[in-house]
Formats: structure tokens, sequence, C-alpha cells
């Protein structure tokens, strides 16, 4: 018997984890972990928002998404290949861009005396949507 409930919780903590996976998977909005409790809360209307950080937790120490920090806030990216963000100061948007640029590498070094390993950035401006308004 005890063995049925556990397989029962299994499955039930798979399929939410699936659920919370299939939601950052199927877009590029790079979305909140509130944005992803009411995207799940459609298909699994008990799923709480503790248990949508802690798939989130689980899927990021497993390497199948990444999170990344907007003003602080924590938003969830499927891509985890390095990348940069260029982020709309109008409608928030975040676009993921790879810059093959390599030149700002010895420009730290010589500028700040800082080995880079990697660049991350947010790059602030104006998406196409809204690039007549400015
Ligand atoms: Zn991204």
């Amino acid at each position: 018997m005890i063995i049925i409930y556990f397989l029962i919780f299994a499955v039930r903590f798979s399929h939410q984890r699936e659920k919370i996976r299939e939601i950052v998977y199927n877009t590029n909005s790079h979305p909140t972990a509130d944005k992803i409790f009411l995207e799940a809360k459609k298909s699994i209307p008990k799923i709480s928002l503790g248990t949508v950080y802690r798939n989130l937790k689980q899927l990021e120490i497993s390497g199948e998404i990444k999170t990344i920090y907007d003003d602080n806030i924590a938003r969830y990216d499927w891509n985890t290949e390095p990348h940069n963000h260029l982020k709309c100061k109008n409608c928030g948007d975040l676009i993921d861009i790879v810059l093959k640029d390599k030149s700002i590498h010895p420009k730290i070094k010589k500028d700040f005396k800082f080995n880079v390993d990697k660049v991350e950035m947010f790059i602030i401006g104006t998406c196409k949507k809204h690039a007549k308004q400015t």
C-alpha cells in the first residue's frame, strides 16, 4: 500500500515538473514564477506557488532551464546556452541574442584588469513594436 501511495506522489510530482518545464519551453517571454504559476493553474488547479518555485529550482539544478535576474526579479529561460538579452524599456520584452563579437573581452582586460570568462548583458532600448514612439 505504501508503495502505491509513493508511486501516486511520484507521478504527480513528475507531472507537475513536466508541466512547468513545458510552460518555460513554450515561450520566449522569459516568464516570472508568478506567470508560470498562473499558466500551470489552468491545467493543475491545486498547484501552489511554492510547488512552482520548488520545481523551477529542480529544473535549474538539472540544467534544463536557466534563471536570469531582471531588476532583481527572477525570470526563467529555456535557453541555457550563453546569450545576451535585449530589453525593451516600453514593454519589458526580453529578446535573446548571441553577440559573436568578442572584442569586449580584451577591452575589459585592458581597461579594468579583469579576465572575462563570459559576457551576459542586458541591453536596454526600444523594440521594433515601439520604435515609432520614440
Ligand atoms: Zn534568454
